[in-house]
């Protein structure tokens, strides 16, 4: 593909993951402030022998950089509408389901939900640009959100940086936007139609975002979509790329998974939670002070086990349907299916239970 950048190349460092031994993996476990060559030796399967080892690394740089904290946050479908086909989701526009979007009343309700959750910090998110949730619908669903709540995110379609300006005049904090895949021919097999079929355009979207002056945006590639390594190394290329380029934002890692077991679409390259765990431990080692991001995708004993050994920040009580908290439409198909369906004070006990303080509010609205 003629737009893809060279700095994501993952082909030169893949040799270095299938040489490396023990001997790199203890190198890299030592090393100050690793390198991608030591980032490369962390996804090794010699890296893999040595689980328990990145574990209290990762431990230790996690508690150093974040404390005894786990930020909250929780997401919040405004629509269901999707003008993509990506074949790995709920949403595309050739599923059989019923469509909504929420309607003003039913917006504030589902924030009231939230509030009433103790909840601080949203995600507010939407399918592929459409005429029923196209821009100016988000722009009005941000500045609503912006009024009841210190911090709110989108995860929407990639924008402009006009939209995005616009978006962060409107009390926008951020966004997240994952890449989904980094190798190009797979991009292109799995988002059959739709502006999201563009991958030069999405892959330039957080820079946009940066330069339209949001102050945080979260990438993550689609665990199982592509090989885990070779998408690693993209996603660590294009987290450098975005903290050099853009030194006064703040980015963010999440690690989104397609189980094999859960939804109608079987993955390609399934990654199982031992080599989800060497992968977030690979990623806190060698970005100690980025927030890592796990979602209500992955089940309650795994959370449990990642929560302040490399993450930091986890959703909660997640609703993946339009009007899920409050609008009575939870039986309607998720974007995605949720396995930790805990409450928030049963999750909150649990992170007491180790030791851990769930933090709702880490940013004040004057900030905005
Ligand atoms: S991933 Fe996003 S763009 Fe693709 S089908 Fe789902 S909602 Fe639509």
């Amino acid at each position: 593909m003629s737009n893809f950048p060279d700095w994501l190349d993952p082909t030169p460092y893949i040799a270095r993951v299938e040489a490396a031994g023990r001997r790199d993996v203890l190198a890299a476990l030592a090393a100050e402030q690793p390198s991608i060559t030591e980032f490369a030796a962390l996804l090794s399967s010699a890296a893999a022998d040595e689980l328990e080892a990145m574990a209290q690394r990762a431990r230790h740089l996690t508690r150093g950089h974040f404390g005894n904290t786990i930020q909250l946050y929780a997401p919040l479908y405004l629509s269901n509408y999707c003008g993509g086909g990506c074949t790995y989701c709920g949403f595309s526009s050739d599923r059989k389901q019923p469509r909504h979007k929420l309607t003003e009343e039913q917006l504030q309700t589902e924030m009231s939900a939230l509030r009433q959750m103790h909840i601080e910090e949203i995600l507010l998110l939407t399918g592929e640009r459409t005429q029923e949730a196209d821009f100016d619908y988000l722009h009005h669903c941000v500045k609503a959100a912006a009024e009841h709540f210190p911090k709110v995110t989108v995860e929407t379609f990639g924008m402009t940086e006009e939209e995005y300006r616009a978006l962060n005049d409107a009390g926008c904090t951020g966004i997240t936007l994952y890449q989904e895949t980094y190798d190009p021919a797979l991009y292109e097999e799995c988002h059959r139609w739709g502006e999201k079929r563009d991958f030069a355009y999405r892959i330039a979207a957080p820079d946009r975002a940066f330069r339209a002056g949001l102050r945080t945006v979260g990438i993550g590639a689609l665990l199982g979509l592509g090989d885990p390594v070779a998408e690693s190394i993209s996603l660590y290329q294009h987290a450098m790329h975005l903290m050099k380029t853009h030194w006064q934002g703040g980015i963010s890692i999440s690690f989104p998974r397609l189980r094999p077991e859960a939804g109608g679409f079987m993955p390609p390259h399934p990654v199982d939670e031992k080599k989800l765990a060497q992968i977030i431990f690979a990623f806190r080692i060698c970005f100690p002070d980025v927030p890592l991001v796990l979602s209500t995708r992955e089940s309650a004993a795994f959370r449990d086990g990642m929560a302040g050994i490399g993450i930091n920040k986890m959703s909660v009580a997640s609703r993946t349907t339009v009007g899920g908290y409050d609008n009575g439409c939870a039986e309607d198909e998720g974007q995605f299916e949720i396995d930790d369906g805990r409450d928030v004070p049963t999750f909150c006990a649990m992170l007491r239970a180790q030791q851990l303080e769930p933090v709702f509010k880490n940013w004040d609205a004057v900030f905005r």
